[in-house]
């Protein structure tokens, strides 16, 4: 039953409303089979969170993250997708059709598209959860604001630490990126970037062991992994960028994923259910990038049209 109280029976149910999920919704939608997606608590998924999106074909000048994902969202809609706001909590495979139990209701749906994408990771180091909200954050673009003339630092290497520490540059005074190496994981352009980058300074081979604060944070507590020697480094906010964990939790045990919970498709992006297809980071731990995402997700709704044909033969 759903909120109205009726019972929901849909040919094809997205699950994730992040660029995988809503151009699942978009083949689906064109191949007529008036998909429903059922958002999750982040529509637009990660991507809606970045400030800037330039390397998504299309947008020589870039576009918004939140602005590409309301896109994405407005075309699958005016093909005849329902975006519905709402999540789903538990997920039964075993049977056909399939079944989804969420926050308002259930569904039975006789294919699935996972698009449930991934969430970022914890440094799990004392003060971080405590202070999380006052001062720790994962999500530059919706905090970065708070820290007007202040000091941060970011913790991490790649692609997203470096991306987000820039920018942050915006609105801080100083942006420190705390690395545990002595070599990014990031692209070249984005290293070139923050090399030149006069507000930013970068300290080497250093981890953070603790975030400091009473009600808000103060400072965090580094340490030099090839001394151990320890110091404290006042800030006024950490973000951190130090990779992503897929949501698949509610699939163990049902469908085969890998040792770090990304689910195992093969090149049709089919599970190991037959019916259930999966696209963008549920699925994906190497690519991680909108454009790819969004073309998982429509191979997703290609071959699950090409299964709910031959079923109705
Ligand atoms: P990532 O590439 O996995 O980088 C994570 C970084 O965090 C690494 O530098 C890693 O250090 C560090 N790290 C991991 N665990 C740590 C810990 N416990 N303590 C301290 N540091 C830790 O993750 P990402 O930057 O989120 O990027 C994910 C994917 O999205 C990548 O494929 C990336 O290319 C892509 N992406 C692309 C763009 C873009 O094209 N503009 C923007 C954002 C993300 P080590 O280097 O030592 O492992």
């Amino acid at each position: 039953m759903n909120s109205n109280g009726n019972s929901n029976h849909v040919k094809v149910l997205v699950l994730g409303a992040g660029p995988a999920g809503l151009s699942a919704a978009l083949y689906a939608a064109r191949a007529e089979l008036a998909p429903v997606v059922l958002t999750g608590t982040q529509l637009g998924g990660q991507a809606a969170l970045t400030f800037t999106i330039e390397n998504y074909p299309g947008f020589p000048e870039g576009v918004g993250g939140a602005q590409l994902g309301e896109l994405f969202q407005k075309q699958a809609e005016h093909f005849g997708a329902k975006v519905e706001y709402d999540t789903a909590s538990e997920v039964d495979l075993s049977q056909r059709p399939f079944r989804v139990k969420t926050d308002s209701g259930e569904y039975t749906a006789d294919s699935i598209i996972i698009s449930t994408g991934a969430d970022p990771n914890k440094l799990k180091v004392p003060g971080e959860e405590k202070l999380t909200g006052r001062g720790v954050s994962y999500c530059a673009t919706c905090d970065g604001w708070f820290f007007k003339d202040k000091k941060v630092v970011i913790v991490g290497g790649g692609d997203s630490a470096l991306e987000e520490g820039l920018f942050i540059t915006r609105y801080a005074s100083s942006v420190t990126i705390i690395h545990r190496r002595e070599e990014f994981r990031a692209g070249p352009l984005l290293q070139k970037r923050v090399s030149e980058h006069p507000k930013v300074n970068v300290i080497w081979n250093t981890v953070v062991a603790e975030v400091l604060g009473q009600e808000k944070v103060e400072a965090v507590r580094l340490k030099n992994v090839k001394t151990n020697e320890e110091t404290i480094f006042e800030t006024d906010g950490v973000f951190i960028f130090i990779g992503h964990t897929p949501n698949t939790q509610m699939f163990k045990g049902q469908l085969e994923m890998d040792s770090l919970g990304y689910l195992r498709v093969n090149d049709k992006m089919e599970t190991s259910v037959e019916g259930v297809y999966a696209g963008g980071e549920a699925a994906d731990s190497h690519f991680r990038q909108v454009v790819t995402s969004a073309g998982m997700g429509a191979a997703a709704a290609i071959q699950a049209t090409h299964f709910l044909e031959a079923k109705s033969g």
